[in-house]
């Protein structure tokens, strides 16, 4: 194919092999893609006419396969289809599942949904962990400031312990401050700690508050509780309280065990990649308590961040070496605190630590990713129906497709580069 005809191959346009099921040739904003099972064996950056897309699906008949072809409905816009994804995520988790697999590919084409579109001018990047001199960080708030908006980040949460913050004065054209505070406290011998950071909540989180928010620079004290899941759990609540969304902040760097996560309630993120953890003691991922937590039948979303300090404790590194290492890409229509905070309590935002992710769609019946090139796509699942995809000659791979084969639960993708930078989906909640 990809010495084939220039031609126009129309958006929404999907043809499949009835005689396996599992051919699928289509289209996604005019690049023709063809799988056959399980392997991407063709791709071609093209536009067609209907017509000719006919011929390629009659081509197709001739060597063999039994090609028919749909056209698929429109979307109102994109604006509207990407604005969806997370009523998707949702509606799909309320449902029981029981109907998503139905084993024929155009049964599912009305329910395709597009969860990340990257040709949309509405993403901004952002950190959402960061400390200055106001707690343990070495930088002042206006340097560690200057430094992420030089590097293209929309947005920024400092999160001093214990210390509520709103640094408004530090806002740029084109760059936001989430006002927001880390409250930590650690138990027992062999010590576990406990780190979250509460930002302040969309209007419609605020609304609900039933206690005063903090105050920039207010010191918030800890609740006079001893045992671990006592004082979490309070703590996690008067944030809630107050207005705040909760993460549940670098669970592998804290010595916490699954337990400890899985006995607190109402954080809506779990910090799945931590800079500083990552650059001091090698304890910067923490995916597998993101996916404890999700094969436990949570539904909570991943952030990656730098939770720099900028104080290179170990060595003679610049003062930025754990910044800029982990961060999320955040859609929303507008950069405003309102706007950020709801797309990421309703998971509209990937994670990454090097690669991009350009488009995720989900029909059904199939999960299609398409990112920047990288050596291995990972689909993560619920028990052991995952898998991933690479290429035999070591070249790299930009898209990789999965179709579900029952029980997932859930599906979220991992692209991992060259260098081990990672870019991770939110998952799609099926049940
Ligand atoms: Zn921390
Ligand atoms: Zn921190």
């Amino acid at each position: 194919m990809a010495n084939g005809p220039k031609i126009d191959f129309p958006e929404f346009y999907q043809a499949k092999d009835t005689n396996t099921h599992k051919g699928i040739c289509y289209s996604i904003y005019g690049t023709l893609k063809i799988t056959v099972g399980t392997e991407h064996w063709g791709k071609a950056s093209v536009s067609c006419k209907s017509q000719v897309a006919q011929a390629f699906v009659k081509q197709q008949t001739e060597i063999g396969g039994a090609w028919t072809m749909k056209s698929k409905t429109k979307p109102k816009s994109r604006l509207n289809d990407a604005k969806m994804s997370s009523r998707v995520v949702n509606t799909v988790s309320e449902s029981d599942g029981s109907d998503m697999r139905t084993g024929d590919f155009q049964d599912g084409v009305g329910r395709s949904k597009i969860l990340i579109d990257a040709r949309m001018k509405t993403w901004h990047k952002g950190n959402l962990h960061a400390h200055s001199v106001i707690s343990d960080g070495k930088l002042s708030p206006a340097q560690v400031a200057e430094m992420y908006r030089n590097r293209g980040y929309s947005f920024l949460a400092f999160s001093e312990h214990q210390r509520y913050t709103f640094h408004s004065d530090l806002q740029r054209p084109g760059f936001i401050i989430l006002p927001a505070i880390e409250r930590n406290k650690s138990f027992g011998n062999p010590r576990r700690y406990f780190h979250i950071n509460g930002i302040l909540g969309p209007k419609h989180i605020r609304k609900l508050a039933t206690m005063e928010p903090y105050e920039h620079m207010q010191r918030v004290p800890m609740p006079d509780l001893e045992n671990y899941r006592e004082t979490a759990q309070a703590i996690v609540d008067e944030l809630r309280q107050s207005g705040h969304i909760v993460m549940f902040n670098h669970p592998n760097w804290s010595f916490s065990n699954f337990e400890d996560l899985l006995s607190i309630d109402g954080y809506f993120a779990v910090e799945i990649f931590n800079c500083t953890a990552e650059v001091e003691t090698g304890d910067g991922l923490s995916t597998i308590y993101w996916d404890a937590a999700l094969r436990a039948g949570r539904k909570v979303w991943g952030i990656a961040a730098d939770d720099n300090h900028n104080r290179n404790r170990y060595g003679e590194a610049p003062p930025e070496w754990d910044s800029f290492g982990g961060w999320v890409m955040v859609n929303a229509e507008e950069l405003s605190h309102d706007a950020i905070t709801t797309a990421l309590l309703e998971g509209n935002f990937y994670s990454s630590t090097g690669p991009d992710i350009y488009h995720l769609s989900f029909d059904g019946n199939r999960v299609y990713v398409e990112c920047s090139p990288v050596k291995r796509i990972y689909f993560r699942t619920y028990f052991r129906h995952g898998y991933s995809r690479c290429r035999a000659d070591g070249k790299s791979i930009d898209s990789a497709d999965y179709e579900l084969r029952g029980g997932e639960k859930y599906i979220r993708v991992e692209c991992v580069d060259e260098k081990g930078g990672i870019a991770w989906s939110n998952p799609i909640f099926l049940q």
